[in-house]
């Protein structure tokens, strides 16, 4: 950490944490670091705000590997932001003494067609947009593995995997181990479609294809963490691990199963 001192804020154009920002920026200066206005000078970005506001500052930065991500949150503590803004100078303390420790969350990597890649640090979801079940062709590799038919999936990282995995009765996976859970979201099983019906997870060797068996009247709705895509006219969706890795800032006594404890238990 000593090396890192550029530090650029993402938060909301409001008042209030333009306000907080300010104030944090002479804590921060006095302890040596820089602020800086583009993003492509830090090397550390603080997201003020929840998980929600450390999902989109990770979007609209780029997932940049370069950089060190400190999650900030307004209240309680959540799942990437170990720290909140009433101990900002705790936060800093610690940065400073190296009280603190970078953990690496693997993300995946998600393309749709033959566009550029998106990345996701929680999990992709694509599903039904309107009252009606749509299918979907899985593939693991060139193996075709089965054919879903119901309301969606969802395809996760372990860090994601507390998230809306979670709510469909995926397993909680430790970001330690490199992989992607893929979960039902309402699977239709019959004599004419049949799905393993339980989350499975796989490696980073593997690669997943999703394609969607178009009727004309299926509206899937693509999910990237908290961002929508609708892909109306898209057919096929790779997601694989990306081997690209985002760092994280944590606490020295909060690890991920202590967080999974505190939230859950
Ligand atoms: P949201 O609908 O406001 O948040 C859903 C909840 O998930 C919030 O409590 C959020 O925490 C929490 N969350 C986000 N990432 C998490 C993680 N990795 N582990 C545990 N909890 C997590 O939307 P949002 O805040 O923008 O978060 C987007 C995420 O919501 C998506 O990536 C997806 O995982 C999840 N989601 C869940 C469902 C469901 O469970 N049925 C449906 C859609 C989406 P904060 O309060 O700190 O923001
Ligand atoms: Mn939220």
């Amino acid at each position: 950490m000593p090396t890192r001192k550029n530090l650029f804020f993402f938060a909301k154009n409001t008042p209030e944490y333009n306000e907080k920002i300010k104030e944090f920026q002479s804590i921060a200066e006095k302890s040596g670091f820089t602020i800086v206005e583009d993003v492509n000078e830090a090397n550390i970005i603080a997201s003020l705000g929840g998980d929600n506001a450390f999902l989109q500052a990770l979007r609209k930065t780029n997932f940049k590997e370069d950089c060190v991500y400190i999650g900030v949150s307004t209240d309680k503590p959540g799942f990437y932001t170990d720290f909140t803004m009433n101990d900002m100078t705790t936060m800093i303390e610690a940065i400073k003494n190296e009280e603190v420790e970078v953990r690496r969350y693997p993300t995946i990597e998600v393309t749709i067609d033959d566009d550029s890649p998106f990345y996701c640090i929680n999990e992709c979801s694509i599903r039904s947009n309107v009252i009606k079940t749509f299918v979907i062709d899985v593939y693991i590799d060139d193996l075709q593995f089965e054919t879903f038919r119901g309301d969606g999936m969802i395809i996760s990282t372990p860090t994601g995997s507390t998230a809306y995995n979670k709510s469909v009765n995926g397993a909680v996976v430790d970001p330690l181990l490199p992989s992607m859970q893929v979960s039902e979201i309402a699977s239709l099983n019959n004599n004419d479609f049949r799905t393993l019906g339980t989350s499975f997870l796989l490696s980073s060797e593997r690669t997943l294809l999703l394609k969607v068996v178009q009727d004309g009247n299926d509206h899937p709705i693509i999910g990237l963490d908290n961002e929508a895509l609708s892909i109306r006219h898209s057919q096929e969706i790779n997601i694989r691990l990306s081997g690209k890795y985002i760092k994280v800032l944590k606490l020295k006594n909060n690890s991920f199963w202590q967080k999974v404890q505190r939230k859950f238990l």
